[in-house]
């Protein structure tokens, strides 16, 4: 029998994805503790999201699985709404400095 996740979770693949337990990928655990549960979705992807994002980052910044969120949507290139408390721009640049800052590593070594 399967068991139907019923929680909605903004970090859950993507916004009002209803999920069943059984397909939350291992590597994707951290998604049940996820703070944003049982918010409406359209909080974290808001139409501005630089004007729009300061609610949903209130809820990120005290997610415990807030780290695993950004590394989820870096990784993922998941480049709309807010993961892990930043923005998409906030994200972009993120990727483009430590993109930045392996090639400053590799090039000295
Ligand atoms: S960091 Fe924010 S978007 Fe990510 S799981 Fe936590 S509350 Fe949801």
């Amino acid at each position: 029998m399967t068991t139907v996740n019923t929680t909605t979770v903004n970090a859950a693949g993507r916004a009002g994805e209803r999920r069943a337990e059984d397909d939350i990928r291992p590597e994707e655990h951290w998604r049940r503790r996820a703070a944003c549960a049982g918010f409406d979705t359209a909080f974290f992807f808001p139409e501005d999201e630089d004007e729009a994002a300061t609610g949903a980052r209130e809820i990120c910044a005290r997610c415990p699985v807030r780290e695993d969120c950004l590394e989820y949507a870096l990784a993922n290139r998941q480049d709309e709404g807010i993961w892990g408390g930043l923005t998409g721009g906030e994200r972009r640049r993120l990727r483009r400095r430590r993109r930045d800052a392996a090639r400053r590593a590799a090039a000295a070594a």
